[in-house]
């Protein structure tokens, strides 16, 4: 395996069963190299061929060549603050298996953390045959070191500088690869969801935190090679409360799950209606406001062509995506105002496991890397 093998896999990939001939022109690699490239994609079982989808009616319609999507599986884990979810999947992303767990972050140290989400997985495999599993990408609650080892900071959890991916390889015997978790989601729907072919795709995401992630031409946006999009610490009021990052007035500081469960008067776990409940009372156009601000300037600066909604936003009210869509437009610059879309993530509850998968087949499968 190599470049040109994960070249021609993602077009099979995101343009479906293609001709030898077109493989070539959107490949743009030699007749030889790309008949080298399929032939040991065929022998290894990870394309077949099928009848050509292009056929000109005249004569034998010709083969093609397309993607088995069960030939390898990978996991995605997504360690949230106080949930893991997990899932496994087949080189479409599509989930085969999935599972999750609730833990207490002031009980529960990340090597604890670690080794019940490598025992959960490794249930799950038992579960669905024991598949070939390429490798492991892990979504992580912060930003992550430029080789994609180690969180280096997460500001609801606490971890620091943690080298995970080592953490989950001595658990689980796989390779593993770290990415942000909002910055996953916003991959995988790229890649497999509701962003595919959309040039600039920025998700936003309402949990224990506020976090936002921006894909852009299909590759996660890090800045300084390890940064995250923090929306969710733009400062909206300099007096405002302090925030967990330190500073005072964060959009976070007003907008997070312990708040908003306040503003409606429950504890414990956060019920999956929460906005829904949260409208009833008067938090919830304050709430509006400042998600219209703060999205109003990263649309300024980051003009996404669809932004996408997850976590307790994804299951919000669609008076929510109204007001958006009424009061953003004149908030942002011209060339922007007919063109915003805003939309629920495809994946739902899921959304942070398929982001740990689609990273995991970006890089030990779309990447040709696989040995
Ligand atoms: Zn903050």
């Amino acid at each position: 395996m190599g470049i040109h093998h994960g070249q021609v896999l993602s077009i099979l990939r995101d343009e479906g069963p293609q001709s030898r001939a077109s493989l070539a022109r959107r490949s743009k690699l030699s007749p030889t190299t790309l008949t080298h490239v399929t032939a040991q994609l065929l022998s290894d079982r990870v394309v077949t061929e099928c009848e050509a989808v292009e056929s000109t009616g005249v004569g034998r319609p010709g083969q093609a060549i397309k993607l088995i999507p069960d030939a390898f599986h990978v996991a995605g884990i997504h360690l949230g603050a106080g949930l893991v979810q997990i899932a496994i999947t087949d080189l479409r992303a599509r989930a085969k298996a999935t599972a999750s767990f609730d833990f207490s972050l002031r009980e529960t140290g990340p090597d604890d953390v670690v080794s019940r989400a490598a025992e959960t997985l490794s249930r799950l495999r038992i579960e669905i045959g024991e598949p070939r599993l390429l490798g492991i990408g892990v979504a992580v609650p912060g930003p992550v070191n430029a080789e994609r080892r180690s969180i280096l900071a997460s500001i609801n959890t606490g971890w620091r500088n943690l080298p995970l991916a080592s953490k989950f390889e001595t658990q689980t015997g796989l390779p593993v690869v770290l990415e942000h978790n909002v910055s996953s989601m916003a991959l995988a729907e790229v890649r497999y969801g509701i962003g595919r072919g959309v040039p600039a795709v920025l998700y936003v995401y309402l949990r224990t935190g506020l976090g936002a992630g921006l894909v852009v031409d299909g590759m996660p946006f890090r800045p300084g090679g390890h940064g995250a999009v923090e929306l969710g610490h733009i400062q909206i009021s300099r007096d405002g409360p302090l925030c967990s990052c330190g500073n005072h007035g964060c959009l976070e500081s007003y907008v997070n799950e312990n708040v908003l469960m306040r503003a409606v008067g429950l504890e414990g776990q956060a019920p999956g209606n929460l906005l829904e409940r949260l409208e009833a009372t008067e938090a919830w156009m304050p709430t509006l406001d400042r998600l219209t601000d703060s999205l109003a300037i990263a649309i300024n600066l980051l003009t996404p062509d669809l932004i996408i909604l997850g976590g307790h936003l994804g299951e919000a009210p669609d008076s929510l995506f109204d007001h958006l869509l009424k009061n953003l437009p004149p908030r942002v610059m011209p060339h922007m105002r007919g063109v915003l879309r805003i939309e629920r993530s495809g994946f739902g509850p899921l959304s942070g496991a398929i982001g740990g998968a689609a990273v995991a087949l970006d890089h030990f499968f779309y990447s040709g890397v696989r040995q």
